[in-house]
């Protein structure tokens, strides 16, 4: 991955319509078997190529709700084997890892801020009251 998706989510079906690689899925589909809308972290690209902020995240209706997780690489093979969190898919046999493919991410978002929690979507500031 790339974007997690919380259990925040309200199934309104917007990031499915909005991502470029078809990476979501909903949550009749989600093979964690959570009533949410989950992110295929092995198609995931965090819209590199495509847009210049992640789509999902740029039309959720629910701020917070989608956060950077680890890039898909190989440095962080063991994170996306946690079945508990993701159900990666297989080729011949063969788990999609990041072992197995590496995906694109986002370079100018730092290690730290991944995998915590961060929102890819940042609420607006609160206007200041005049007067
Ligand atoms: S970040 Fe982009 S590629 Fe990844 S799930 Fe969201 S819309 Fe799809
Ligand atoms: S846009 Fe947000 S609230 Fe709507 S289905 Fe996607 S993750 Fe869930």
């Amino acid at each position: 991955m790339s974007v997690i998706i919380d259990d925040t989510c309200i199934t309104c079906d917007a990031c499915l319509q909005n991502c470029p690689v078809n990476a979501i899925v909903d949550d009749s589909d989600n093979p964690t078997g959570e009533n949410r809308y989950y992110v295929n972290p092995e198609k995931c690209v965090e819209c590199v190529d495509h847009f210049e902020d992640p789509q999902c995240a740029a039309i959720c209706p629910t701020i917070g709700c989608i956060s950077w997780d680890m890039p898909f690489t190989k440095e962080f093979d063991a994170h996306f084997l946690n079945a508990e969190v993701y159900k990666l898919g297989t080729k011949e046999g063969v788990v999609k890892s990041p072992a197995f493919k590496e995906k694109k991410y986002r370079t100018d978002i730092p290690l730290e801020l991944r995998g915590v929690g961060k929102e890819v979507q940042v609420e607006p500031e609160e206007l200041n009251e005049v007067g």
